[in-house]
């Protein structure tokens, strides 16, 4: 800003005019379409949007890195069906933003990143700017789209239009350049004022057609072993209401992809999810309902699947149709009404999932379940602690706080969890996605805990942890109720691998977390057995306070990258 509003009311005569800039169209605009968090960086040329954002009664999360103010975005989009807003400064700090951004649109969670910019007129001609570099061209290829306001006076424009986006239709990240001219610009305030607007509904519904309605009724009518596999999109449409009556009125068996665990609580009869391989391979008609054909369902092939079964797909997305598979019943819309009009035209009684498919899943997981509990029992006592030792201590004390929210990431830390803990409410587990990436950690569970206000458990890797780590300063400064457990094995994946040289082994890592906390001013554990696990995490949660439990685990425990193994190359030197 070369200027500020009161020095050009001075050059102006000495009468305050009624002046507005850039940073102030900014947060009215933002204020307007009732944005209540950013999550950010601070540095030029946002800085002072950040303290206006704060001083007009928007909360500023301040963080240590963007990737994790990005994260945090996008898990408050996914938590609150709305926009998160991420703010971040030019060039590197924009480049941090975009794994958060780009996370974002993969999973289809809702958020807008913001980003200062330097001089157009100097970036173009490649003059060597402070912070130089083309923004818009860089995020456009990593985003659902990518705006830049030019002018004061299209600031309202800009944001309208990113909010929008962002929330309307598949969801997705959206990326708004501002360059600092623009943030300093002062234009007439009543002219400001007049260009911003609220967006109205920014996820209109979209209602599916009754012919392909009534195409998917009759394939799931004449169905013998029907299958309902619940995705995040189901989690994130809300309409938790409509998919358990259609799921208790049929009686078809479902499974859940992870992010939809407690849609339904995963101790359902219904649910199929400890008889997954049988379900997938033996399904004669599939329903997926805000899930995709993609890496994480074997893409809809065979051996997984069984190569005769039709699918019928609900989803917001028309194109996401035949991605893989034919799709024999496309059911275009979004879930809660696609869902309600099924249940409106299905006639009572016509769709029944048969007894002896439910009775064969059932026996299945009755099998599945007794194998697990053995490998739990064994768990239990092992010394040095196991993941599964761990675990199960967690999962007691969790059994007692259904409405904590859960954070996972990590290789074995997150398949291990994910079959360990089970989930009794909707859109409280909140893990590494679509990409199976790292690093979500620290700032989903800072989103979680901001947007709800509720408890936040994470269970992370070592690994998985270290990537967003030092946001547990944030979670300390801002005295978050967040509780991070450790399970720290000493490496990816496994902490024993021998060194060929003097150098440690690639996967080895050392570190004693719950001394980091403590230098932040929270409180650090250090757990080695589940016992311990149990008592501190319980402790923890009764003080709602920032704490870390290191949690010592057995080195030799963990499986080269968990149940992903198969994705490694075959090549000379596979390990396994
Ligand atoms: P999972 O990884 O849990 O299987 P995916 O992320 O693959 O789930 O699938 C989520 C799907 O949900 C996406 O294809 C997305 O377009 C869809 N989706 C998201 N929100 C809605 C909604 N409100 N209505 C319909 N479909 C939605």
């Amino acid at each position: 800003m070369t200027e500020t509003v009161a020095e050009a009311a001075e050059a102006e005569g000495g009468d305050m005019p009624a002046l507005t800039d850039g940073i102030h169209l900014v947060v009215d605009a933002l204020k307007l379409n009732r944005v209540e968090t950013i999550y950010g960086v601070v540095g030029i040329p946002i800085t002072d949007l950040a303290r206006l954002a704060q001083a007009s009664g928007i909360r500023y999360i301040g963080f240590r890195h963007e990737s994790d103010a990005a994260h945090a975005a996008a898990a408050a989009g996914f938590l609150t069906q709305r926009a998160g807003i991420c703010l971040t400064v030019s060039a590197p700090g924009f480049l941090n933003g975009l794994v958060g951004l780009a996370n974002a649109t993969t999973n289809c969670f809702p958020m807008v990143q913001i980003s200062g910019s330097s001089e157009r007129h100097i970036v173009d001609l490649q003059r060597g700017d402070y912070e130089e570099m083309d923004q818009l061209a860089v995020a456009r290829q990593l985003c659902k789209a990518a705006y830049r306001v030019s002018r004061a006076e299209d600031i309202g424009r800009g944001i309208a239009r990113a909010i929008r986006t962002a929330a309307s239709g598949r969801p997705g990240g959206v990326y708004l350049d501002i360059p600092a001219a623009v943030l300093g610009e002062i234009i007439d305030k009543d002219k400001g004022e007049k260009s911003l607007w609220e967006v109205v509904d920014p996820a209109p519904k979209q209602i599916p057609d009754a012919a392909a309605l009534d195409r998917a009724i009759e394939l799931l009518a004449g169905a013998q072993r029907p299958l309902i596999v619940l995705g995040k999109g189901a989690a994130y449409a809300r309409a938790d209401h409509a998919i358990r009556q259609f799921v208790e009125s049929s009686g078809i068996p479902y499974v859940p992809m992870s992010m939809a665990k407690g849609l339904l609580p995963d101790d359902h009869p219904q649910s199929a999810a400890t008889a997954r391989s049988l379900a997938l391979k033996q399904a004669d008609v599939v329903l997926l309902v805000g899930a995709r054909l993609n890496w994480l369902l074997a893409h809809g092939d065979a051996p997984q699947w069984n190569p005769d079964a039709k699918f019928i797909q609900v989803d917001i997305a028309a194109n996401e149709m035949d991605s893989n598979q034919p799709i024999a019943a496309p059911l275009v819309g979004d879930i809660g009404s696609v869902m309600d009009a099924l249940l409106e035209r299905t006639k009572p009684g016509q769709i029944a999932a048969p007894s002896a498919w439910r009775e064969a899943l059932g026996e299945r997981s009755a099998a599945n379940v007794a194998k697990m509990a053995k490998r739990l029992d064994a768990a239990k006592t092992a010394q040095p602690m196991k993941f599964l030792g761990a675990l199960q201590a967690i999962r007691d004390v969790l059994a007692e706080h259904p409405d904590v929210y859960l954070v996972n990431e990590g290789a074995n830390a997150l398949d291990l969890t994910r079959n360990t803990i089970p989930m009794s409410v909707p859109r409280h587990r909140l893990d590494s996605g679509t990409w199976g990436v790292m690093g979500i950690g620290m700032g989903y569970a800072i989103a979680a805990a901001v947007e709800t206000g509720q408890p936040v458990v994470a269970i992370e890797g070592d690994s998985a942890f270290g990537f967003s780590a030092m946001e547990a300063e944030v979670i300390a400064r801002y005295d978050l109720p967040v509780i991070t457990l450790v399970l720290n094995n000493s490496g990816v994946y496994r902490g024993d691998e021998a060194s060929p040289s003097g150098d440690p082994a690639p996967t080895y890592l050392r570190a004693r977390h719950d001394i980091l906390m403590q230098a932040f001013g929270g409180t650090g554990y250090q757990a080695t057995t589940p016992d311990q696990v149990g008592e501190m995490l319980r402790k923890a949660l009764a003080e709602g306070r920032p704490a870390l439990i290191d949690c010592i685990i057995d080195p030799a425990d963990g499986t080269e990258s968990g149940n992903i193994q198969h994705l490694n190359p075959k090549g000379l030197n596979a390990k396994q």
